[in-house]
């Protein structure tokens, strides 16, 4: 019940009843978190009920899919499951809405150089397996 439900760089995850409509997000090209209808605080992994007041009114909403890098380590022993290039990026990302979500990181090379805490980052979508797992990029604006 509590594994996380993006194993990065792991085997595809399995859609659970309850991350449903985060998955369905992500096939949308939508990063979904869950919002408190009564305290405002964002809510990942999904959960039944809020983490910081007890409700059990959790709606769905859209994330502005904007991150910073929180910490990261640069992976060199591929994983089960796991297809892309060697060695990669598993990064702890902080969401714009507060939550922080581990996920891998793609368009920067695996190297400390370029990885810079707190350095602002873009979700994309990647398929893997039945479905398109959230990955984090250097925003845009990072470009220098
Ligand atoms: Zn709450």
């Amino acid at each position: 019940m509590s594994q996380p439900m993006a194993s990065a760089g792991g085997a595809a995850p399995q859609p659970l009843p309850g991350t449903r409509p985060f998955w369905e997000g992500t096939q949308a090209g939508e990063l979904r978190l869950q919002l408190c209808d009564c305290c405002d605080t964002h809510v990942l992994y999904p959960r039944p009920h809020c983490p910081a007041c007890g409700a059990e009114a959790v709606s769905w909403v859209r994330a502005s899919g904007r991150a910073r890098l929180y910490s990261y380590v640069i992976n060199h022993m591929p994983m089960p499951g796991w297809t892309g290039a060697m060695p990669y990026v598993i990064a702890v990302v902080e969401l714009e809405e507060g939550p922080r979500m581990m996920t891998n990181l793609v368009g920067v090379p695996p190297d400390p150089k370029h990885l810079v805490l707190d350095m602002p980052l873009q979700v994309v979508f990647e398929p893997r397996g039945e479905v398109m797992l959230p990955l984090f990029k250097p925003a845009a604006e990072a470009a220098r």
